[in-house]
């Protein structure tokens, strides 16, 4: 792995390391180890200087031997629901997304893990976009930080990886990210408070389970079927359901399957039946999700009340299953939906003085 250029890079324990080892080096008391520290997640500041509790010489030192790097903030959509929609600009230009979901006492975090996605699952915005890059761990992280930079009552209480990207085919960023969320000495976010969401990447998933704390998992399934999936989903072709429900049920952990209802793909009685049989074997919690626009133009999201009924049989079958609420439609608040929107009415502007041209 390339050295990483921050301390926003490393788990807690490591930038604590640090900069014990620094403070150490530069003869300054111990105690300032502790202080700085706590600048970079649990108390952040947007940049050492706003760090007043340490001398200013201080200050200028950290800034030249550990900059902060920062998101800058691109478009902030509120949502009538109370959804709040970032679309974050990186150091290269690329382009993310975060959605803040807050309902009864919890915020929730749906957070990137790449520019784009490499995986053309066709119902969905991102991987129409294909991969730009992989994110590394502070630009995840970061999308935590500079929201409680912004404003510290809205730190999250719950996070997901469900937003741009597929973080499993993103460990080494991913697995550093988690350590940042969850330790004390991070933000401090209960490990079942932190919900990684996958299509199935078994080697990704196996290093997952592999760590200690109770991370939940979430697996993206669309269809119960590997032939019919594999129509919606290409990694089947990879990583076919079967191993990923393999890998999966060696968790200890809870798993959740989600499931984007699609008309006539994936909404059959048929599907609800081995989806239950799916769910019963697993002990897994099923998300319902209605079809948000943004994927393959031929899909039509399923009918409310052939949802209503799809649960109901799931329900009925003795499967734990709910339908998600649609949160924050008016905003596209599907992920990769605000980035897409947004180039789309670039090319739109850039079109306009071309279609004004008098041919
Ligand atoms: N790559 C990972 C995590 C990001 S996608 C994964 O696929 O699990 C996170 C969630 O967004 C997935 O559960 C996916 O089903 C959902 N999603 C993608 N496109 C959607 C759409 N058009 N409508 C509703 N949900 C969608
Ligand atoms: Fe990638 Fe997840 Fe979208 Fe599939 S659903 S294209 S894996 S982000």
């Amino acid at each position: 792995m390339a050295q990483p250029t921050t301390l926003l890079d490393l788990p807690p324990e490591l930038s604590a390391e640090r900069i014990r080892a620094w403070v150490a080096g530069e003869k300054l008391p111990a105690y300032r180890a502790e202080q700085m520290h706590r600048r970079l997640w649990m108390d952040p500041v947007a940049s050492w200087q706003d760090a007043t509790e340490l001398p200013k010489a201080l200050r200028e030192r950290l800034e030249r031997d550990f900059p902060l790097p920062r998101l800058s903030v691109d478009v902030i959509q509120q949502s009538q629901d109370g959804t709040r929609k970032y679309l974050w600009t990186l150091g290269d230009g690329e382009k993310i997304e975060s959605v803040l979901i807050p309902s009864a006492g919890r915020r929730t975090l749906c957070i990137s893990s790449q520019a784009g996605c490499a995986l053309g699952c066709t119902f969905c915005a991102t991987g129409t976009m294909g991969l730009r890059r992989n994110l590394t761990a502070w630009e995840i992280a970061a999308q935590v930080r500079e929201i409680v930079l912004l404003d510290v009552n809205d730190k999250p209480t719950n996070v997901v990886f469900m937003g741009m990207g597929e973080p499993l085919v993103n460990w080494p960023a991913v697995d550093a990210t988690l350590s940042i969320l969850n330790d004390p000495k991070g933000f401090g976010i209960g490990a079942r408070h932190i919900t990684v969401s996958t299509v199935g990447i078994v080697p990704g998933m196996k290093a997952l389970a592999a760590r200690p704390e109770q991370f939940r998992l979430a697996i993206s399934m669309h269809s119960p079927k590997g032939a019919d999936r594999i129509g919606i989903m290409p990694i089947e072709k990879r990583y076919p359901l079967k191993e990923v429900l393999d890998v999966a049920a060696t968790f200890h952990k809870r798993v959740t399957f989600e499931y984007v209802l699609i008309a006539g793909v994936n909404d059959r009685d048929d599907d609800a039946a081995v989806l239950a049989s799916h769910a019963r074997r697993m002990g897994a919690h099923v998300n319902l999700l209605p079809l948000h626009p943004g994927g393959a133009p031929g899909l039509v999201p399923t009918a409310p009340a052939r949802i209503r009924e799809f649960c109901q049989f799931l329900v009925d079958q003795g499967v734990e299953a709910v339908v998600r609420r649609s949160r924050g439609l008016d905003i596209d608040a599907a992920c990769g939906q605000l980035r897409v929107q947004m180039e789309k009415k670039r090319r739109a502007d850039h079109q306009e003085p071309v279609d004004a041209t008098p041919s």
